[in-house]
């Protein structure tokens, strides 16, 4: 009877609300409590083994939501006797190894937070406002349980300062010891004997799988060395130098993947820099005779890349730093020679121009040490002295002036595709902006942008610029410019960065038809399809030469062919041949193929790109530090961020792929013309494709002569 009656009112619903009486409830409980008892061999004055039957009886009898379900409504176990539990292991983890790791990771998440940031992020993270008088804060809670402190500032100094990163050297006391004490300069390096057998180590063990490996030597490491200004904002000079690993393909490309191996406040060109370059010669010819143990596996390493711009390589080279005639350092062409239409760069003695021989540096050094040391102990002024070095170097129809700091290693320097892409965009932009002003024919009142009329070519463009384009940093500096000099005699300079080079190989057909006028001569008409060859050239050429992998022979045969296309059109077309367009013609060709032949990878391989990114990261390193101390800092965040805390899987992998496409999706998938233009339906080509200017501009690059009427060029 009983038990039927409590059947038809159980103690809760099947929601788990209780719903009898206060007093059937507490009537019910001690029933329960003291069948509890009796069951479980306890007395009233020792409940304990109650109390743990009980527990046993919830945690094996019910299913797990139900305990949820019926717990969670109780505020005592809740608030009082979890959290009480739980607190005493939040103590715990505040003092473990885990949480070390875990606030050293916030602090050098993406840049180094510094004290302060790092300070109010703690509280922030685990603090409120307290309403207790007499304190400002207490502590986060949730269900009375405390939201987990990271590490005090000092704690998590003292942990950073304890961690071993290697050995360190002192640009200071090594590279300065003669000088006068304002000259000397502060600064750290590595030394490569210690640190490249560290990285090995260091890749073997976090990302072996993800290592490359060329012509079957397994565990030969291909080091890429590099230096470059590393600029703190205006007033500091400095230059570092940087490793970086061919076998980390693609990841090459990004900043994590570099590390810093020389940091001073010094000039890329300096007497501390020279010597610096000394002494990494020497650890490098020694390392590459050498085998070393690492982790118990056999490991060598060879130095094969050389990303430097060309004003640092013309340095590691020995050559005179301006070479206005000869302005390469990859070949003997000159500013004289460098136009020739069906020109070609080789070894051989048939090609027009060749690359530079090492024996031919070394023997050229020499003689212009001979007539140093001959003008040292004649009169007269530095400069004629100076002169005197200059005309032999360039009688002998040479740039070299000393023998190459990189010693033979020079010559395996491969040309770096960033800026010559860049300059390129830039180049031909300029092209495009002069002949939108000279079709403007602006009446000399025009002094200002605004007074520009909106129907004239130069005012269309700035507008394609800054609206389809989607280039308005472009626009900002044309209007700049015009304000500033009214387009009268000094030229456009503006750097394009990365992005810019994108937007403008995505939209160079928009920016070109901006010039567009109806009433256009057939010269001018003439100009805009040589403009949409040309660029169309150049998309084609970046877009092979931005890739490190998923390259093919016949990309590199395709790429020979545009650069040609490119360069004969522009000795063909235009006025004048540029150093980056000559380079791009004969030496980017040339040398992706050599790189392919070496690693079956692209040319960006050696690209500055993630070099150039570490600038950023150095500069995010710097903030917070103290002048004196800087590059110790700089060395330590960049090791525990890169190499410690990796090593303890505390890392995010960059997303390199949005940089690589340079060919817009509308021509990708069809919907315009190859060259990016609008199509009308059933169209394969747009109206400039199919004008046939653009065949005859084509068959005349074929044959490498002029094809067209004179009057049009
Ligand atoms: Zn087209």
């Amino acid at each position: 009877m009983a038990v039927l009656n409590r059947k038809n009112s159980p103690t809760s619903n099947t929601a788990g609300d209780t719903n009898i009486s206060k007093g059937t409830l507490s009537k019910r409980c001690s029933e329960t409590f003291k069948a509890a008892l009796r069951i479980h061999g306890g007395t009233v004055s020792n409940t304990v083994p109650a109390a743990a039957g009980l527990v046993e009886t919830l945690v094996v009898k019910f299913p797990q939501n139900s305990l949820v379900n019926t717990i969670s409504r109780k505020r005592k176990l809740c608030e009082k006797v979890f959290p009480q539990i739980y607190n005493k292991k939040v103590q715990e983890f505040e003092t473990s190894e885990q949480n070390q790791l875990r606030s050293i990771s916030v602090y050098f998440a993406k840049g180094v937070m510094g004290k302060r940031k790092y300070r109010s992020v703690c509280k922030t993270l685990s603090m409120k406002r307290s309403k207790k008088k007499g304190k400002k804060f207490e502590r986060l809670k949730i269900m009375s349980c405390k939201v987990s402190k990271l590490l005090p500032y000092e704690k998590l100094m003292a942990c950073v300062k304890s961690i071993d990163i290697g050995w360190i050297g002192n640009v200071r006391e090594d590279f300065c010891y003669d000088f006068d004490e304002e000259d000397k300069v502060e600064g750290c390096y590595r030394s490569l004997t210690q640190f490249l057998p560290f990285m090995a180590s260091f890749y073997l063990r976090v990302s072996q799988e993800n290592l490359l490996w060329f012509n079957n030597k397994i565990n030969t490491f291909h080091v890429v060395v590099g230096g470059d200004g590393a600029p703190f904002g205006k007033d500091e000079t400095a230059c570092s130098w940087l490793v970086s690993f061919l076998n980390r393909g693609r990841h090459i490309l990004s900043s994590n993947e570099n590390f810093l191996i020389f940091g001073a406040n010094c000039s890329e060109s300096s007497l501390v820099v020279q010597r610096y370059v000394k002494f990494l010669f020497s650890e490098m010819s020694e390392i590459e005779n050498k085998t070393f143990q690492v982790n118990g596996t056999e490991v060598k390493f060879t130095f094969s890349e050389f990303p430097n711009d060309l004003k640092m390589l013309a340095f590691l080279a020995g050559e005179l730093s301006v070479s206005a005639t000869y302005f390469s350092t990859f070949a003997n062409v000159n500013t004289g020679n460098c136009d020739v239409v069906s020109g070609t760069f080789g070894p051989g003695p048939t090609h027009t121009w060749q690359p530079w021989r090492y024996n031919q540096r070394v023997a050229m050094a020499k003689e212009v040490e001979k007539l140093k040391l001959k003008l040292e102990k004649q009169k007269g002024s530095k400069v004629s002295k100076r002169k005197k070095v200059t005309s032999l170097i360039s009688d002998k129809k040479s740039r070299q002036e000393f023998v190459p700091l990189l010693g033979q290693f020079v010559d395996r320097a491969h040309i770096e595709p960033l800026h010559p892409k860049n300059n390129a965009c830039q180049q031909l932009f300029r092209r495009i902006l002069y002949e939108s002003i000279g079709k403007s024919a602006l009446d000399k009142s025009v002094v200002h942008f605004d007074q520009v009329p909106s129907s004239a070519p130069f005012s269309r463009l700035v507008n394609c610029l800054q609206k389809t384009a989607k280039l308005p940093r472009l626009a900002k500096k044309v209007r700049r410019w015009f304000n500033e000099t009214n387009a009268s005699g000094s030229d456009f300079q503006y750097r394009f960065t990365g992005q810019d080079s994108r937007m403008f190989l995505h939209n160079f057909m928009l920016v070109i038809d901006s010039l567009k006028q109806p009433a256009d001569s057939e010269k001018q008409t003439f100009t805009l399809h040589v403009f949409a060859y040309i660029c169309l050239q150049l998309r084609q050429i970046v877009s092979i030469v931005c890739r490190v992998v998923s390259i093919r022979l016949q990309d590199i045969t395709q790429l020979k062919g545009y650069c040609s296309n490119l360069f004969r059109a522009c000795c063909l077309f235009t006025s004048s041949i540029s150093p980056t367009i000559w380079s791009i013609g004969h030496i980017i060709p040339a040398h992706a193929l050599e790189v392919f032949n070496k690693y079956q990878l692209g040319l960006n391989c050696v690209s500055m790109e993630g070099r150039e990114s570490k600038h950023m990261a150095i500069g995010r390193y710097s903030t917070n530090t103290n002048f004196s101390g800087r590059w110790g800092q700089i060395f330590s965040h960049e090791f525990v961020q890169l190499v410690w805390l990796r090593e303890r899987g505390f890392y995010e992998e960059e997303n390199l792929q949005h940089k690589q496409t340079y060919i817009p999706k509308r021509v990708t998938n069809g919907e315009s013309c190859f060259c990016g233009f609008e199509i009308g339906p059933q169209e394969q080509k747009c109206h400039y494709c199919s004008h046939k200017y653009m065949d005859q501009i084509e068959k005349s690059i074929k044959l490498g002569k002029l094809l067209v009427d004179k009057k049009l060029i």
